[in-house]
């Protein structure tokens, strides 16, 4: 844990107990302040208040006048679609509104500026980044520290300490709520269209992303789309040192990756990313790039960025490979919860069986349509198959209403084993890659694509997909299913 001493005998108000809030309780607590916490939930509100010096106070009528800061989740809404009651009362009463982010960022430049910080942002790609800078960097031999929205939170960390270094993603809601943030070096990978809601418009939300790279010493930014290469730009003029990158053959990028070939423009760096099996795809091409330019920032030589490379495993729900056997490569791609992630995937593989469904985002996945050649067959699970079995019936792609997972497998590999070997020697793929929520069958993501991962490596240890007798088949569709595989 990272004791956050700034706050040292002052009264601070913290608000939404999740995991980031009890070590925001747990860094203050240890560093002297005085706090006053609330959640919703009773069970976070039970948890914090085993910590030591954390007093649960009804915030709604508490004497705001006392508080040094309220220190926000950054899954409570600061600014839309209206700001939460708590941030309304801290502003009224001239409270400031800050995030754990912004207490890890005063602490360094108090007590540990020696600590390198990469703070890692975009709109995709931050998680695979994150985990490969900080694959790259434990593997040269330095002490690396990985979190934030990737998983453990900032303050839940190591303490501070001279040249461990700290690899932290870093959300635009994080940023938001960290108005002093500067990294050593700030990483901007990419922005779309994204949590619109929370932040109000595109230009809002380029703006807030755009902050971290502007207030880092050293700034990496991917050239991809057109506003993180206006950022880049903007930030040459206000004299920011900028390596850009890209995951394609932009000439003007500094590390970029033509046909697939990662290299730097100095020509001091080339590595075939074929050789990388947890790298597949431009998109992860760009995540490469970006790692190599901040990792080259610690001149670390070739061979090891090479080594790392090829030795990364990938991140669990994103592109992973869960099983290969007979010819047939399983890729669990379930973090795709909508259709861009998804167009990743179906853009790295030339054909494929592809599983997918759940609860539908606007607009489905008519924006997939330009990938739907490549498709042998799609295996329609949960809420969004009637929509999306019109979407494919419109291009004639072959489709079965599956209604769970285990029997969307069950038919792919059958599929798969009734064709023989490929004509062109490649393996079949079958890949999940929802472009969908998962929240009409599943818990999360995660479990989502966990039981796809059981799913196969039942099936390939025992030579049968396991069928759940809960997860048959909605009974309206055996009727649809066999017209659409006629068509
Ligand atoms: P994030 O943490 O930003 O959500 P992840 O690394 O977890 O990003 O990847 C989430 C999904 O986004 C992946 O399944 C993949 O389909 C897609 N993706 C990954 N990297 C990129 C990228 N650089 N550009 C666009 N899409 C990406």
């Amino acid at each position: 844990m990272i004791p956050i001493t700034i706050f040292e005998g002052k009264k601070v108000a913290v608000f939404g107990l999740g995991g980031s809030g009890l070590a925001t309780l747990e860094a203050l607590a240890a560093g002297g302040a005085q706090l006053f916490a609330y959640d919703d939930r009773e069970a976070s509100r039970e948890k914090a208040a085993e910590i030591e010096g954390v007093e649960i106070c009804d915030l709604q009528s508490a004497d705001w006048s006392q508080f040094a800061a309220l220190v926000l989740s950054p899954g409570v809404p600061l600014t839309h679609p209206e700001p939460h009651w708590s941030v309304k009362l801290a502003k009224e009463a001239g409270v400031e509104v800050i995030g754990d982010i912004e207490l890890f960022c005063r602490e360094r430049r108090a007590s540990g500026i020696d600590a390198p910080f990469i703070a890692i942002t975009g709109t995709n790609g931050k998680s695979t980044t994150t985990a490969l800078i900080t694959h790259l960097l434990t593997e040269a031999g330095l002490d690396v520290q990985m979190g934030g929205n990737i998983g453990t939170p900032v303050l839940a960390l190591e303490p501070l300490a001279a040249e461990r270094i700290y690899v932290i993603e870093v959300s635009s809601y994080q940023i938001d709520l960290a108005p002093g943030i500067n990294p050593s070096i700030g990483v901007l990978m990419n922005i779309s269209a994204d949590h619109l809601d929370r932040h109000g418009d595109l230009m809002n939300y380029a703006r807030i992303k755009s902050r971290l790279v502007a207030s880092s010493d050293q700034a990496v930014v991917a050239l991809d789309d057109r506003l993180s290469a206006n950022i880049a730009s903007n930030l040459r003029l206000k004299g920011v040192p900028v390596t850009t990158i890209s995951g394609f053959g932009n000439e003007r990028a500094m590390v970029a990756a033509p046909d697939g070939i990662l290299q730097s423009m100095q020509g001091d760096f080339l590595f075939n990313l074929d050789q990388a099996r947890a790298l597949r795809g431009t998109h992860n091409a760009q995540n490469a790039a970006a790692a190599i330019a901040v990792a080259r920032q610690f001149d670390l030589p070739p061979s090891v960025l090479v080594a790392g490379l090829k030795s990364f495993g990938g991140l669990e729900h994103r592109m992973e490979e869960v099983g290969h056997q007979d010819g047939i490569l399983f890729i669990n791609d379930s973090k795709a919860t909508n259709a861009d992630a998804t167009s990743r995937a179906l853009a790295s593989f030339p054909k494929l069986h592809w599983i997918l469904g759940g609860l539908p985002k606007a607009g489905g996945i008519s924006s997939l349509v330009d990938y739907f050649g490549r498709i042998e067959h799609a295996y329609l699970i949960g809420e969004a198959s009637e929509e999306f079995a019109a979407t494919l019936a419109a291009s004639r792609v072959p489709f079965s209403f599956c209604g769970h997972m285990d029997l969307a497998l069950e038919r792919a590999i059958n599929a798969c084993k009734n064709a023989g070997p490929r004509t062109d020697k490649e393996d079949h793929v079958i890949l999940l890659s929802p472009a969908c929520a998962s929240f009409d069958q599943f818990p999360n993501f995660m479990k989502r694509g966990d039981i796809f991962r059981e799913a196969v490596q039942h099936y390939l240890s025992t030579g049968a997909v396991a069928v759940d007798p809960d997860h048959h088949a909605p009974e309206d569709a055996a009727p649809k299913a066999l017209a659409s595989e006629e068509q």
